[in-house]
């Protein structure tokens, strides 16, 4: 069977699993659950791909909650990503319930023409997207490293083709101070909210004179137990995010800054702790050519990236650094919605939602028996990932 014939094949047969995929994305959606935490949801996944007859292998890489199935053999390898972790207080905002379902989809529809091509795929069950950077393990545990593609989505307000996902670096401060009665013994101790505080204040001043594209943000995670005692221990979470990986680089070291030039000031002990480095998603022309076709034979049309988009960080960004790789957006909503809200958290469970990760489902699996099918797009993939 041709490459056409195929794509017709593995579209049929993620329609054919339409109800199950539906089923399993709303059941996650109905249970958010966070980074690293996502048992539900990992197992639901995993245990659908086993009753389908897949071999799946959990807690890969070593990470309870991430898992990897496999289908056909030899080279190209097509890996397929899903995440399914959600977020504090607004459940699935990313809508990332419909993700790991479209990989399963795409994975499952692949399997079922596995004996008709050359080559492997690979579904990744990808955890902590939001927070802790899970692929970041699983490429430090080799999930990736014999990989020729590696395609997946994001559902979005709009359809993307190559959106600007920032490079991130996570900071946690700590300011240690010494505790004392607040109204009696004032001077006896040393205010470790104030010395955040005044790190925070001038993390503000710094974001006036940071590049417009970066962001500067965070929360205050401790700022003391009780009003009549002097704080001995203050703490927040910021973020720090830039397109420009060099340039974050420079960022953090004045972010850090903010925090000494505080505890100095303050008398107080600073200790703090970087996660590891999102880096900014490189698509890859090719492969987002070859999904840009697919999607657009199935009706969606995806917009090249404006000027003023912005968007978040994702660990797809590593993954992308590593190996070839796409992040397009499809839209779950008719209009513009914000990521992260209340009310994207409802579009994600929408029929139109839904549709979404079918034909996202669909277009990945299309895209999978492009790089298949056709040794020169595996080519002209690593060609462009090599910066040729
Ligand atoms: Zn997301």
């Amino acid at each position: 069977m041709d490459a056409a014939g195929l794509k017709v094949r593995v579209a049929e047969r993620v329609d054919a699993r339409a109800d199950a995929l539906d089923r399993l994305a709303l059941e996650i959606h109905a249970r958010p659950e966070l980074a690293y935490e996502e048992r539900f949801a990992a197992d639901a996944l995993a245990s659908y791909l086993s009753r389908e007859g897949a071999d799946v292998r959990r807690s890969a890489g070593g990470l309870e909650t991430a898992f990897v199935a496999e289908a056909g053999s030899g080279r190209p390898v097509v890996a397929i990503l899903g995440e399914y972790d959600a977020l504090p207080g607004v459940g699935h905002a990313c809508g990332h319930n419909l993700m790991g379902t479209a990989a399963a989809g795409a994975f499952l529809a692949l399997r079922d023409v596995a004996g008709d091509v050359k080559g492997r795929v690979r579904v990744v069950g990808c955890p902590a997207e939001e927070r802790g950077n899970g692929k970041v393990a699983l490429i430090k545990a080799g999930v990736f490293a014999d990989v020729d593609a590696a395609l997946m989505y994001h559902p979005g307000d709009r359809d993307e083709l190559d959106p600007l996902m920032l490079a991130m670096v996570t900071l946690d401060v700590e300011l240690r101070g010494k505790a004392a009665h607040a109204a009696a013994e004032p001077h006896e101790g040393i205010n470790a909210l104030d010395g955040l505080i005044l790190g925070w204040n001038a993390l503000s001043a710094l974001r006036l004179v940071v590049r417009s594209d970066s962001r500067l943000h965070g929360i205050i995670t401790d700022g003391g137990k009780a009003a009549n005692i002097i704080p001995d221990r203050a703490a927040a979470r910021l973020m720090v995010r830039s397109p420009d990986n060099a340039y974050l680089g420079e960022l953090r070291q004045r972010v850090l800054a903010c925090f000494e030039g505080a505890a100095l000031a303050t008398g107080c002990e600073l200790r703090y702790e970087w996660s590891d480095v999102c880096e900014v998603v490189r698509t890859n022309r090719p492969l987002a050519e070859a999904f840009s076709a697919n999607a657009g034979s199935l009706g969606r049309s995806l917009q090249p990236r404006r000027p003023a988009d912005t968007h978040g960080s994702t660990d797809m960004g590593n993954v992308s650094t590593v190996v070839p790789g796409i992040h397009p957006f499809l839209a779950i909503t008719p209009g513009p919605v914000p990521g992260h809200s209340i009310e994207f958290a409802a579009a994600a469970a929408t029929p139109r939602a839904l549709e979404t990760m079918r034909v996202a489902a669909k277009a990945l699996a299309m895209t999978a028996i492009d790089v298949l099918c056709d040794p020169s797009l595996a080519r002209r993939a690593r060609e462009a990932h090599a910066g040729r």
